[in-house]
């Protein structure tokens, strides 16, 4: 969640960027405005403030923002341990603390002053004290996703559930973006308070489905929707549909909408039997918290991300910034187990494809490569490894 926003900014002359900071339509009310610092309200009641800097301390202050406090604090030892002192001024060649310019090491990017201090650029979402020096110094820093590697998502809603959009907005909006392919995951019938489908239904929307494709493909576009459904995990470990026609579906995303006071060991003994199914591609937002509103249920992530390793079945990153989940400090465990990530909008109308971007940063957070993650691949190898959780032994 975000706690405030600061900008930093380098100028030589800082009244007008202070003007124009503080003169923004969005501001309520104006805490403070100096030549260096200003500091406001925005709509809403974040704090957001601006601070303007020099060309020459700007990458220290750019460093000094983006890393957190570990991260900083074990900047400055490696600065010590070299005979220097780094803080949010500038990287000095002195054994006190002190902003004399004249002392400066200069630095015009991020880059160098990773590079003065033996250090490869990290980058800021890796920035936590959680083993980004040691990855460095070995050379093992990984090449982070990118958003633009993502080619569609897999779990999103249609106005044949609770989602805004129709199935043909659907097609329009995600190719218009640039997507290869799309999957509409509608709520399963015990989802009824979301308009769930029921057999008949589903069986419905999977012919439009086919039809629509192979209008596509008599059009010579490449763009596919996927079938699929987001079958609920009932309060009893099943599922709410049974194998033989979630086998005649391209994607299964196994969720729990209900039965959230049941205790860690029941919930998670039926996620654990949802990625046993071998119809399960997916374990959509395993903790359910809604953050700002809800909790998370009790479940032992721990149990399932083991599960999921042991049977081939991914877990969603699920992108919606409500959700986030698994949370970042997750994903490197679930990677080094050998689970997969598939980042999903869970999209309910049409901007929150957006939230790709978003789940994409989360990934980063994560360290996660396009490797690592269900969604960068092109839609004949998706098919593929859709086929092989199926084929799991
Ligand atoms: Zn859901
Ligand atoms: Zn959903």
């Amino acid at each position: 969640m975000v706690g405030d926003l600061d900008f930093v900014v380098s100028a030589k002359e800082s009244t007008r960027i202070m003007e124009s900071f503080i003169g923004q339509p969005e501001v309520e009310s104006v805490v403070a405005s100096g030549q260096t610092k200003s500091s406001v309200i925005v709509r809403g009641g974040m704090a957001a403030d601006l601070r303007v800097v020099s060309d020459q301390a700007f990458p220290f202050a750019l460093a000094y923002f983006t890393g957190s406090k570990e991260h900083n604090i074990a900047m400055r030892r490696r600065a010590i341990d070299r005979g220097l002192r780094l803080n949010e001024y500038g990287l000095f060649r002195s054994k006190e603390e002190t902003r004399d310019v004249s002392l400066l090491e200069p630095c015009a990017t991020e880059e160098e002053i990773f590079s003065r201090l033996e250090l490869p650029y990290i980058p800021p979402e890796l920035r936590e004290d959680q083993g980004e020096f040691e990855a460095g110094e070995a050379g093992e820093l990984p090449r982070l996703l990118e958003w633009t590697e993502l080619r569609g998502s897999l779990h999103n809603h249609s106005n044949w559930s609770d989602g805004r959009q129709s199935l043909e907005e659907v097609v329009e909006h995600c190719q218009e973006l640039g997507c290869d392919y799309w999957a509409v995951t509608d709520h399963s019938r015990a989802s009824f308070q979301a308009n769930g489908l029921d057999r008949t239904r589903l069986r419905q929307q999977i012919k439009t489905v086919d039809s629509m494709n192979r209008q596509l493909e008599s059009e010579g576009q490449s763009f596919r929707l996927l079938t699929g459904s987001e079958v609920d995990i009932m309060s009893d470990g099943q599922l709410d549909f049974d194998d033989e026609l979630l086998s005649e579906l391209d994607v299964v995303v196994a969720s729990v909408h209900q039965g959230f006071s049941q205790n860690e060991a029941q919930i998670t003994k039926r996620f654990i039997a949802a990625a046993e199914n071998p119809q399960v591609h997916m374990l959509g937002h395993l903790t359910g918290r809604l953050l700002l509103e809800r909790d998370a249920y009790a479940v032992n992530q721990k149990a399932v991300i083991e599960a999921c390793a042991q049977t081939g079945t991914w877990i969603e990153l699920n992108a919606s910034p409500y959700r986030f989940d698994l949370d970042w400090r997750w994903w490197r465990h679930a990677k080094k187990m050998g689970v997969r990530c598939v980042i999903n909008c869970d999209a309910h109308r049409a901007e929150h494809a957006g939230f790709l971007r978003l789940g994409a940063g989360m990934a980063r957070k994560g360290w996660l490569t396009a490797r690592d993650v269900i969604n960068t691949q092109r839609l004949s190898e998706l098919r593929r490894s859709l086929a092989a959780k199926r084929d799991h032994d």
